[in-house]
């Protein structure tokens, strides 16, 4: 199927700094696609070439199959929210929705109609005539996200609509901004640093770094199966275990570390046997027990730090080959102390041996 946004190896640069360095990327119709990564890294500038506002150096961008990289914004089908969501503060509710609707010289009966469709999907049917100013600030975000819709664009650009608010408001736009998507069956394009907020609201995440491209997927995939460091510890934490490959059977390695035998799902083509990877490992996936347990993976050490951290309690383990480990375990069921020596293991399918 055609994909509804396709960025043909885009590159942007500003001056001599690469910005941008080889996108290609599809996105499909219908899809919550958010650019996450540190700042600078290029998303920004991203949705904006797409939005019409940068021109890319070289490469090109179609939006449903038509080649839009030199149109100016107006004459592309994509509106964007910015993090301000500055409404018009001299017209109602209903004139700012209306705004973009008159413009494009729509009938007034039609308008009507829309503004009070678009009201009511966010439960704000009763705010026609209401001021700006007389609506609370998540209101406000509701009216402007629904003034940007209203046109009926192809992609709704968002370049981090949610930073500037306190964190319960934050959370609660993040389930409205995904029902709000849900509902319209829009495709929308979100830009966050914030890992958590990719996690909650995304169908796609596409993780970037040095105006790269590192990783793209559903947010469980990129949960579970990282490819590399960078994605490994941009979303969620990770433990790594530097570890020479012995064997592969299926897609599950056996790997010498520090003289053990460790093992480790493999998510792309394995290594050289003999070759020096990496296994990622999620502190959640570790299990610590006080006996040497009767499994493939069992690895002796000393709980050397205790925190509780409500809904689970951090333990570091450090390992009698020198390295420590940071494991998260449920509270309740938890007997160790600190001092304690113990053995740590994981299920084969939770740790994963890095592509690169
Ligand atoms: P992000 O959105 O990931 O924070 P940006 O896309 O805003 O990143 O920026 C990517 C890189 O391009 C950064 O190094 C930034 O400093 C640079 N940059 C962005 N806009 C401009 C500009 N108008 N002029 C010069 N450099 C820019």
């Amino acid at each position: 199927m055609q994909p509804l946004v396709h960025f043909k190896n885009v590159n942007k640069y500003y001056g001599k700094a690469l910005a941008v360095n080889n996108l290609d990327l599809q996105i499909e119709r219908g899809r919550f696609v958010t650019l996450l990564g540190p700042s600078g890294c290029g998303k920004s500038t991203s949705l904006r070439m797409l939005g019409g506002f940068e021109d890319p150096s070289s490469g090109s961008i179609l939006l449903d199959g038509k080649d839009v990289t030199h149109l100016p914004p107006h004459r592309r089908n994509v509106n964007i929210v910015f993090q301000d969501y500055a409404l018009f503060p001299h017209l109602t509710v209903g004139r700012n929705i209306a705004f973009g609707l008159e413009l494009k010289g729509m009938p007034s009966e039609k308008i009507h109609a829309r503004v009070m469709e678009l009201l009511a999907l966010v439960e704000l049917q009763d705010y026609a005539d209401r001021m700006p100013d007389q609506l609370s600030g998540g209101q406000r975000q509701r009216v402007a996200l629904m003034r940007a819709l209203a046109p009926d664009p192809d992609v709704l650009l968002l370049d981090e609509p949610l930073s500037a608010l306190d964190a319960k408001l934050r959370h609660q736009m993040q389930i409205e901004l995904k029902s709000i998507q849900e509902k319209t069956g829009k495709t929308f394009l979100f830009v966050t640093h914030d890992q958590e907020e990719a996690l909650t609201m995304s169908d796609v995440i596409v993780v970037m770094n040095n105006g790269r491209v590192e990783q793209m997927g559903d947010p469980h995939t990129l949960y579970a199966r990282p490819v590399n460091r960078f994605v490994a510890t941009f979303i969620g934490e990770s433990n790594f275990l530097d570890a020479e490959l012995r064997s592969v059977d299926g897609n599950i390695a056996t790997l010498d570390w520090c003289g053990h035998m460790i093992h480790a799902t493999l998510t792309g083509p394995a290594a050289k046997v003999g070759s020096h990877v990496t296994v990622a490992l999620r502190p959640e996936a570790i299990y610590a027990v006080s006996r040497e347990p009767d499994r493939r993976i069992a690895l002796p050490g000393r709980i050397t730090n205790r925190l509780f951290k409500g809904n689970f309690t951090a333990l570091t383990v450090g390992l009698n080959e020198g390295q420590s480990l940071v494991a998260q375990l449920d509270p309740v069921a938890l007997a160790h102390l600190e001092g304690d020596d113990v053995w740590i293991g994981w299920r084969e399918e939770d740790a994963v041996v890095l592509a690169d």
